[in-house]
């Protein structure tokens, strides 16, 4: 039996603004496991669609709101039907459970924990209280995610709008505020009124940040998005904070604006945060009004955003086998090389990939 890296098999997700259909393919380039085993699912998964539609500035690519609330559209002959293992039942397995049901294969779900949802769950403890992992903020840029949302007929119910607004709390209780309103005028205008109005920031550093944004790869993204969003992936490779210095902007911004995005977003400061993961934001910022309107869940994750999701998986015939760490996959292959039979093994460390093209699971 041949024998699967598992170490080195991470299909990541990382914020909640998944792209359902086309995260599978895309994951599974990064992969050890697509690289050397997976030609059967990559053959079986259509390629993500270049999809034509735009916003209205041609910019920005708004139109998987539409794709994920409609699902692909396939549906597979019956003879062609798989069995498909997903390992881990965090936000990105389920969509991906969703569409590959919703097409007619049969799905089960290897979850280590006893609760689905991953890093976005909640569960109920003895008294009945229901605890979340962590705050989640829902940004109204998560085009992907809220076309999930308006498939489950959820959308509506499960999000409460906030003011747009993203208040500072600083030390000693001051407050301060990035406030987008601005009578109806939408990005980037309301975003530059929102830096120029700012408490948090002192005039000599709206100086610095108004020359560090003036030439940052944002200012492209108002004309060319795409381009804008290759120069800051050029960036993956240094911090924040270098880049930001490197732009002229002083520490006073990043203590007092900078490094609180910086923990909001990734639960690290801005020498330890790519300039990547910052500049990704700021750029749908800039383009787009609503990616800085901020949305919350109406209660818990479990309620308002797992249950319906593991409702619409069990219609279609999916399973779940809950507090089943995959420990190690081992598979055989049929004449052709491609894997026909699996065996996992259960416990101990951590792996993340979806097992396409079974004829056999076996647990051990
Ligand atoms: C405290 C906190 C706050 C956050 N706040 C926000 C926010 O405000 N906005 C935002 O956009 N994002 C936020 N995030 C990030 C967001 O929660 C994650 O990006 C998202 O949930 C990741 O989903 P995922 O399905 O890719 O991965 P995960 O949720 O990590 O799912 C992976 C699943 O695989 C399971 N698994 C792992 N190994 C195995 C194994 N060997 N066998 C079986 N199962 C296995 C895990 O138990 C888990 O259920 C926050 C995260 C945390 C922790």
């Amino acid at each position: 039996m041949a024998r699967f890296n598992i170490a080195a098999t991470i299909l990541a997700l990382t914020s909640l603004s998944l792209n359902s259909h086309a995260f599978a393919p895309n994951a599974f380039r990064a992969s050890t496991l697509q690289q050397e085993k997976s030609s059967v699912a990559m053959s079986v998964i259509a390629p993500p669609e270049k999809i034509a539609g735009s916003d209205r500035l041609g910019l920005l690519d708004t139109s998987k709101s539409t794709r994920a609330e409609k699902g692909t559209g396939i549906k597979v002959p019956e003879g062609q039907k798989l069995r498909i293992g997903i390992v881990g039942a965090g936000l990105a397995g389920m969509v991906t459970g969703m569409d590959l049901s919703e097409a007619g294969h049969e799905i089960e779900f290897f979850e280590s924990r006893d609760f689905v949802g991953g890093k976005v769950s909640s569960w109920v403890d003895k008294d009945g209280n229901h605890i979340e992992m962590g705050l989640h903020v829902f940004f109204g840029c998560y085009y992907n995610l809220f076309g999930i949302m308006r498939r489950l007929g959820i959308f509506e119910k499960s999000l409460r709008l906030k003011e747009h607004t993203h208040m500072f709390i600083n030390k000693g209780g001051g407050v301060g505020m990035l406030d987008f309103r601005l009578g109806g005028i939408g990005a980037p205008i309301n975003g530059l009124a929102a830096f120029a109005r700012t408490e948090q920031l002192d005039i000599v550093s709206k100086i610095s940040n108004a020359i560090a944004l003036a030439t940052s790869p944002v200012v492209r993204a108002l004309v060319d998005f795409d381009g804008a969003m290759q120069d800051i992936r050029n960036l993956d490779g240094i911090s924040f904070t270098d880049w930001w210095f490197s732009k002229g902007g002083n520490r006073e911004s990043l203590n007092r604006m900078w490094d609180p995005i910086a923990y909001a977003l990734g639960f690290i400061d801005c020498d330890n945060i790519s300039a990547r993961c910052m500049l990704t934001i700021f750029n749908l910022f800039a383009v787009r009004s609503e990616a800085s309107v901020l949305r919350m869940c109406e209660g818990s994750p479990n309620t308002y955003l797992h249950e319906p999701i593991v409702e619409y998986l069990k219609e279609r015939g999916a399973s779940f086998n809950l507090g089943t760490r995959i420990q190690d996959i081992v598979h055989e292959v049929d004449e052709e090389g491609k894997p026909n039979k699996v065996k996992v093994s259960i416990n101990s460390y951590g792996l993340y990939f979806i097992l396409i093209n079974l004829t056999k699971i076996q647990i051990h």
